[in-house]
């Protein structure tokens, strides 16, 4: 299994617009953090976890050719605003886009795309296929995917496992219970958003104080804000087994 890292920034991206802080002028690639998004490659299958407003770079980036799956961890905008962009893999493949979604992500996103699911549909918009899936394993070609329920403040949202493989962005608290859906995983990629507390994201210590009890063998930091201070600084304070993950990042996995 090969995971990319397509983007590890919270929701305004690193650099920030007209922001001329130290980690937004970094000229480091690692402080430039697109929205965050990973890609997995299992069984021949490559599947997308969300489609932020950067979709559309981190495809051209990865030159992915094909997206058999869309999963979506929730509807917030940084997390779904790219999807109008899936119509480049309906023309070369002539066929729909899967999506798999809770019922409420998909509601946002007929509120969000109503073209996309109008009756009468405009030539050359997305064309998807929505498959609702609950808090209970699916499948995606014999690819099993475990989601994992977590709260983003008041927003109940998805994380995934596939095998050994664990990613849970935009959380906030988690119960006992979906904890032990991500333990001991040998890659965790984590949401941390910054040192100060937060609302609806993990700070720093709380991520790292979460991996300690999830046990995993490797955990890399995602959804991380310009307030985090630079990767070089940053990894420095962090256990040899954690670090920052940085856009492009990939990591294969033996199983
Ligand atoms: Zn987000
Ligand atoms: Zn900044
Ligand atoms: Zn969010």
């Amino acid at each position: 299994m090969k995971i990319t890292v397509l983007g590890s920034g919270t929701s305004q991206g690193v650099p920030v617009i007209a922001c001329d802080c130290e980690v937004c002028m970094s000229e480091n690639l690692k402080d430039a953090r697109l929205r965050s998004s990973v890609m997995v490659e299992e069984n021949g299958q490559i599947f997308v976890f969300d489609t932020g407003p950067d979709f559309r770079q981190q495809m051209l980036r990865e030159k992915v050719q094909k997206v058999d799956a869309i999963i979506y961890t929730h509807e917030h905008k940084d997390h779904v605003a790219g999807m109008d962009d899936v119509r480049a893999y309906n023309y070369k493949w002539k066929k729909d886009i899967e999506i798999y979604c809770t019922n409420r992500v998909n509601e946002a996103l007929h509120r969000e795309f109503p073209y996309v699911f109008s009756d009468y549909r405009y030539p050359g918009v997305p064309s998807v296929n929505v498959n609702i899936i609950e808090n209970q394993p699916f499948e995606i070609n014999g690819v099993e995917i475990l989601p994992i329920e977590a709260m983003h403040y008041k927003l109940p949202i998805f994380g995934f496992r596939i095998k050994d493989f664990v990613y849970l962005t935009d959380v906030s608290s988690i119960s006992e219970k979906e904890k032990e859906k991500m333990k001991n995983a040998d890659l965790l990629i984590l949401d941390a958003l910054r040192r100060k507390s937060h609302v609806s994201h993990l700070t720093l210590d709380e991520a790292l104080q979460l991996i300690n009890e999830l046990n995993p063998k490797q955990a890399l930091l995602t959804h991380i804000s310009h307030y985090m201070g630079k990767y070089d600084d940053l990894i420095k304070e962090l256990p040899s087994n954690i670090a920052p993950a940085f856009d492009g990042q990939t990591i294969i996995l033996n199983k």
